[in-house]
């Protein structure tokens, strides 16, 4: 079927203006989120055969094994609705992080949960601190209700800036977000920083503590212990982990929140949609969570291969921000933009930055070892013909 109204007919630009009265104002204004493109996307525009897709933040790796065969038996059950309260899941997380179910919310990513705290808290004029550069969402979702957002910077070596935060917390916040380590720079905010923003914050706020990439980190001695600090606070707060980043379920959609008080987790269920976590979401999750020994292998391969991508880069001349995820964030010299088409042309796929002040700087996923040489390749050809 196609509709009636060709492109060039009055009528369509007349629903479109139409359209745009009946928005809100907040909706009309928004930014849209900058998702990467797909790998099939690029392969059928430049003809190459094989795609390094490292823009994503994706596992390498994949999915446990595991985790494919609790699908495969779990698809019979396709008909039936999934646990609109991810018990099982829940109990399972429970156990694997100590904290009580109770206190636990999951989400459809960790995305949806940032979604339900900006839908459950945030109203028209309602400030939110947040950093800059940034996970887009961190601040789309607070705009999306009205709320003014403060962004607070890191500093000239691609660290958290505690004093600017210290700073930006002295004035009455109802929200502060920031993930650690930080998406897109990959900085990592250290005990005493930590320690330092939690008491600037005030006290009446929701201290959202995203720490989607805490399985690449956890182990460096440097790290907040997140949950031990804020468990001491009488105080509301939230520490979102997922799945799509070392456990490799990005395509499957789940995250989890770990929360000061089951009356937050209360408030959130309200605002979510009942059936968020999918029935195979939910099977892969808890199967994942039986196999942590492909999480380790994960973040050891990704560790390494960071370390070694991130002196390429370096050899080769560019400002390299020190990174503790499973991506670099480096200075290119030049119009991001640009030369991530270059790099198109080579099958490589990442992620130019867009924010104001960042527009050369580029956002490299860490893929195997075969896919970040070819990234690597590319971007000595690409130098060498002086392309950009
Ligand atoms: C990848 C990422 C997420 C997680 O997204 P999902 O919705 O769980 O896939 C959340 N926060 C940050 C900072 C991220 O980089």
């Amino acid at each position: 079927m196609t509709f009636d109204v060709a492109v060039s007919d009055p009528l369509f630009a007349q629903q479109q203006q139409t359209l745009n009265n009946l928005a809100r104002p907040t909706t009309r204004s928004l930014g849209l989120y900058n998702a990467g493109l797909s790998a099939e996307a690029v392969r059928q525009k430049y003809g190459v055969t094989h795609i390094a897709k490292l823009a994503s933040n994706e596992n390498p790796l994949g999915a446990s094994p595991q985790v494919v065969s609790a699908l495969q038996a779990d698809a019979d059950f396709s008909a039936v609705y999934s646990d609109a309260a991810s018990a099982r899941l829940r109990d399972v997380l429970a156990d694997y992080t100590g904290v009580s179910a109770e206190n636990i919310v999951t989400g459809n990513g960790s995305e949806d949960i940032l979604h339900m705290l900006a839908l459950a808290f945030l109203n028209p004029g309602d400030r939110v601190v947040t950093l800059i550069p940034s996970f887009g969402l961190h601040e789309i979702f607070p705009r999306m209700m009205g709320a003014d957002v403060t962004l607070v910077g890191v500093d000239q070596r691609q660290q958290f800036d505690v004093a600017a935060w210290e700073q930006a917390l002295s004035t009455p916040a109802k929200m502060v977000i920031f993930s650690n380590p930080s998406n897109p720079v990959g900085c990592m905010l250290d005990k005493d920083g930590f320690a330092r923003i939690i008491a600037a914050a005030p006290q009446e706020c929701v201290l959202v503590i995203d720490e989607a990439y805490f399985e690449y980190c956890h182990e460096n001695p440097d790290y907040p212990d997140s949950l031990a600090v804020l468990a001491a606070q009488r105080r509301p707060w939230i520490v979102l982990r997922t799945f799509s980043k070392a456990w490799g379920l990005a395509g499957l959609r789940v995250g989890y929140g770990l929360a000061s008080h089951p009356e937050l987790v209360n408030l959130l269920n309200r605002v979510r949609t009942p059936f968020n976590i999918n029935r195979a979401a939910q099977t892969a999750a808890v199967a994942a969570l039986g196999d942590p020994a492909h999480v380790k292998a994960s973040v050891a391969l990704v560790n390494a291969q960071r370390e070694r991508v991130a002196a390429e880069l370096r050899r080769l001349g560019f400002d390299v921000a020190p990174s503790h995820a499973n991506f670099l964030f480096f200075d290119c010299g030049r119009p991001s933009g640009e030369m991530a088409q270059h790099l198109l042309r080579y099958g490589v796929i990442i992620k130019p930055w867009r924010e104001p002040g960042y527009e050369h700087w580029i956002r490299v996923s860490m893929g195997n070892e075969e896919d970040n040489q070819q990234f690597i390749d590319a971007l000595k050809a690409i130098l060498a013909q002086g392309a950009v």
